[in-house]
């Protein structure tokens, strides 16, 4: 049998896993994957390896270590196969293991749209997913299934791209992955607006096809204005259009008139030294006269999400504005691949540097994952402690439970499924006799953890038992018991 994927995947991962046994990881989890989901097939009729394969492919392009590649391909094992987490440890040890628990983790959690929740959501599955890599394998995993949606029942469709418009998508800008980001929300918008899709579709062809011209005009302008200047470290010089998504997003703002959406089609010039980013700025500026307001430095002051670029919008000879982004090389990979870029940079010299610049991040928000990256950095040379520091924990104090339904339940740590029945409903607090957690019954003063499927039985005729005070951890839990104690020794009388 010729392993043709398997030769391309291990192609891939060698370029920043050469080591043998890392490629002997990736190897024996293909193998294994491919074992275990052998009679499966996708709703497309494809195998559904496949899936898992794409999934891993992804990841190792984003260049991450051979454990989330090994992660990546066995992604969907504990949940839809018979293999048994006893079986994964004693094959590909604890760490692939914490992985694909991760992911399997944050799987549990469904958005249905409450928009209140969405920012609510995004921190639930950080804190959930523990380890950074657990995100880059879920993205990769939505990524792919959002590529193959079409085939997927028309009801679930509407959920699963609504999820990755509003938490995904935001949850890679967030990371700094900008391209993966933007795919995803491409993805998504045929399914969440199919006619403004199409209508958009169409208007940026004809929008495109009148405007190739002047674009080849201005690129060759620039490039003769360039090329006398030999000593700029110019690497590459390309024209892009405007995502879909992001261009409904903007027109939205600019009364649907596509004329005054001035970077639909934007000139990249991608440089090798920062400091020519300022001299081709310079240069741009001397052949077309700035449009004011619309000069932006990005380097000097990046985006919260890190996102570094010059930017401008000149007026051209036939008096069309254009756009050009300018930016380093580094820049370039850093704003298309975020935190992987950091994961997998490899130059040891000029790190500390290279932090300090980034370290620019004007957001509080972002300060967990400043010290993040920083922390990469101080550990990277002990392997321990390097996997240590990946792990999210600006969420100590809180665990987020599931309902069965998927919905994610914040509560403080240590928490029972008696404050988890109160969280959901008075009702549901006053009555509950038992709980299952994960399939498995559980006393009622369990412990829950982070990611637990919560579900709690009812009967309508019991009460709250005083005794649940000695355990529960949420004032809510608390009031409802006393207030049930009191109602028994001084009962309302309610008629016969
Ligand atoms: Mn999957």
């Amino acid at each position: 049998m010729s392993e043709v994927q398997l030769e391309s995947l291990l192609e891939i991962a060698k370029l920043k896993n050469p080591q043998p046994e890392s490629l002997d990881l990736i190897t024996r989890a293909y193998n294994k994957a491919k074992q275990a989901h052998l009679n499966q097939k996708r709703n497309s009729g494809e195998p559904y390896f496949n899936h898992v394969f794409e999934t891993a492919l992804t990841v190792a392009r984003w260049g991450l270590d051979e454990t989330t590649i090994a992660a990546a391909l066995l992604h969907d094992t504990l949940e839809d196969t018979d293999i048994k987490e006893s079986e994964l440890k004693k094959e590909f040890g604890d760490e692939v293991v914490f992985l694909v628990n991760g992911v399997t983790k944050i799987s549990h959690i469904k958005y249905r749209g409450n928009q209140a929740q969405a920012e609510t959501l995004k921190k639930m599955i950080l804190a959930l997913s523990e380890d950074v890599r657990v995100v880059f394998v879920k993205l990769a995993d939505r990524t792919h299934n959002m590529r193959t949606l079409q085939f997927v029942p028309k009801e679930k469709q509407q959920r699963i791209a609504l999820e990755t418009s509003e938490i995904y998508a935001p949850l890679a800008y967030r990371m700094g992955l900008g391209n993966v980001s933007g795919d995803l929300e491409d993805l998504a918008f045929p399914y969440l607006d199919p006619e403004a899709f199409h209508r958009l579709t169409i208007q940026l062809k004809d929008h495109l096809e009148s405007g190739e011209k002047y674009i080849q005009k201005a690129k060759e302008i620039l490039t003769q204005e360039l090329n006398q200047h030999p000593e700029l470290s110019i690497v590459l010089i390309e024209s892009r259009s405007k995502r879909l998504s992001s261009l409904n997003k903007k027109l939205k703002r600019y009364d649907s008139d596509l004329n005054k959406v001035y970077d639909l089609i934007a000139i990249r010039i991608i440089t090798k030294e920062l400091n020519d980013c300022y001299a081709v700025l310079g240069y741009i500026h001397k052949l077309w006269p700035p449009l004011p307001g619309h000069v932006k430095d990005y380097i000097a002051l990046p985006k919260p999400n890190g996102y570094r670029s010059l930017h401008t919008t000149v007026i051209t000879e036939d008096g069309r504005p254009i756009e050009f982004q300018i930016r380093t090389e580094k820049m370039h990979h850093e704003n298309e691949y975020g935190i992987a870029a950091y994961w997998a940079y490899q130059e040891g010299k000029n790190r500390s540097e290279y932090l300090e610049k980034k370290a620019i991040f004007a957001n509080a928000r972002q300060t967990a994952w400043i010290n993040q990256l920083k922390q990469w950095q101080a550990n990277m040379n002990d392997p321990d402690e390097f996997i240590a520091s990946l792990k999210i924990d600006f969420f100590k104090d809180r665990i987020f439970v599931i309902t069965p339904k998927g919905e994610a339940v914040d509560l403080p740590a240590n928490s029972t499924p008696v404050d988890f029945a109160y969280a959901i409903h008075t009702d549901i607090g006053d009555h509950c006799v038992g709980a299952k957690v994960n399939s498995r019954m559980v006393a009622l003063s369990y412990e829950l953890q982070s990611g637990d499927v919560v579900e709690i039985l009812v009967n309508k005729n019991r009460k709250p038992n005083p005794d649940w005070l000695l355990f529960v951890k949420t004032k809510h839990a608390r009031d409802h018991i006393r207030a049930a104690e009191e109602n028994e020794i001084h009962p309302l009388v309610k008629g016969g």
